[in-house]
């Protein structure tokens, strides 16, 4: 098994006067050199958990080690400053009065002065601003400081970087382009890091791995890929890119699966639950947005309720006559009136579904079926059906919660 350079096993915060765990048994690994990602809404516990495993919270469940030492378990937790571990917040804090070079130079002062110079030359040429040595934070931009204070911070060697919401305070486009500049500087000095954000694309950009949290929870600690094709839970679905659920039903028609959902049958798809999951194959189906294919042709119509133009496509809500909302991204140049009805087809390729009778709220019951369905004796691993094995056979494949 791969050995975890940073590893959470089931941590839990709470803090004094909160009725709920600001985090709750949380677990979750991170090989050395990789980049973590926690994302979620405002208040969901993402800090809290990055301030436990600096240290600075102390946790009432579970253990953290790093570097295989435990440094966190509760009654006992190694002191901050002697994790080697460093961070960056989102106001950079840097000293106003000292210029770029002596920012960098502030947390390695124990350092001979020439060797100190050498790394403060190399940090600063990791984060291209080498030829800014003597300017002072006020004459940089809002993203060259968020660099100033990344290189101060990688300039001790820490075994771990944390990093706090680094680019909140900077403008959109700018962000996104800075995501992509810190993750090859952090492959680069092969520094392994959390990085705490709300933006979906600022975790694309920068993660390996990433974790959606909710109210304390992790629910799935996963590739962007995965969570985006292979939501764990509803939250995940919803919370990851844009989609409705939809009631579907799932059927085996001559041998094959056949998912019914108010757009008509899906049929070639690469992965699907077998009907077995459900009870009479009954399910709510995730319909992304570009699961969904605008078709003159289509027998299916539906009509534009709202529509969003995002350059390249529009994302039209639809609704279809038996009245379910689905949502479409549509090649912008096929620019329809409110109100118009227009041919819709889905084309699914990983059909994810949720057990219709879980109330949404319950958002750990309501995982991927089989699990639920394990939990009954009825089926004792997620069987899924996968298009490339022989015709009637299935197999199982691993899933992120299972
Ligand atoms: P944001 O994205 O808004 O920064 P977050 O996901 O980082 O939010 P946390 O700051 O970790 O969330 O907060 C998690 C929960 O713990 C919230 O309900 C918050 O109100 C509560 N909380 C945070 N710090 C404290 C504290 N020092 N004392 C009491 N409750 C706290």
């Amino acid at each position: 098994m791969k050995f975890m350079f940073l590893n959470l096993s089931n941590i839990s915060v709470n803090y004094a006067g909160q009725s709920s765990p600001a985090v709750n048994q949380v677990s979750f690994g991170l090989p050395a050199g990789d980049i973590g990602v926690l994302i979620g809404p405002s208040g969901c516990g993402k800090t809290t958990l990055l301030r436990a495993v600096a240290g600075l919270e102390r946790i009432d469940a579970g253990s953290i080690k790093l570097g295989g030492e435990l440094v966190s378990q509760v009654g006992t937790s190694v002191a901050p400053e002697a994790r080697q571990v460093g961070m960056v917040f989102q106001d950079y804090a840097l000293f106003p009065h000292l210029n770029v070079g002596r920012n960098v130079a502030f947390g390695i002062d124990h350092l001979p002065s020439n060797q100190r110079a050498a790394r403060v030359a190399e940090v600063l040429a990791l984060v291209g601003l080498a030829d800014q040595t003597s300017r002072f934070p006020h004459e940089l931009s809002g993203g060259q400081q968020q660099r100033v204070a990344l290189a101060r911070a990688l300039a001790p060697r820490p075994r771990l970087l944390l990093l706090d919401e680094p680019f909140s305070n900077l403008d959109v486009d700018l962000r996104e382009r800075l995501a992509h500049e810190i993750r090859g500087i952090l492959k680069a000095a092969h520094t392994t890091a959390l990085f705490v954000t709300h933006d979906q694309l600022e975790a694309f950009a920068v993660g390996d791995m990433i974790g959606v949290m909710h109210q304390g929870s992790l629910h799935q600690w996963d590739t962007a890929y995965s969570l985006y094709h292979r939501p764990a839970t509803r939250f995940v679905a919803e919370f990851i890119g844009h989609g409705v659920f939809a009631p579907a039903v799932i059927k085996l028609v001559d041998g094959e699966v056949a998912v019914q959902t108010p757009l008509g049958d899906l049929t070639d798809m690469s992965e699907c639950p077998l009907p077995c999951a459900f009870a009479g194959g009954a399910c709510d189906v995730l319909l992304r947005a570009d699961d969904i294919v605008h078709d003159d042709d289509a027998p299916v119509k539906a009509q534009i309720l709202r529509k969003a133009f995002r350059g390249a496509d529009f994302l039209y809500t639809l609704r279809l006559a038996t009245g379910e909302t689905v949502m479409a991204l549509v090649p912008s140049h096929h620019d329809h009136t409110l109100g118009e009805w227009i041919g819709i087809r889905a084309q699914v390729d990983h059909v994810v579904t949720f057990n219709r009778d879980c109330p949404k709220s319950h958002d750990h019951v309501c995982r991927m079926p089989c699990e639920h369905i394990a939990a009954s004796g009825e089926v004792t691993q997620p069987v899924l059906w996968h298009a490339q094995v022989p015709s009637g056979a299935a197999r199982s494949l691993g899933q992120a919660t299972t």
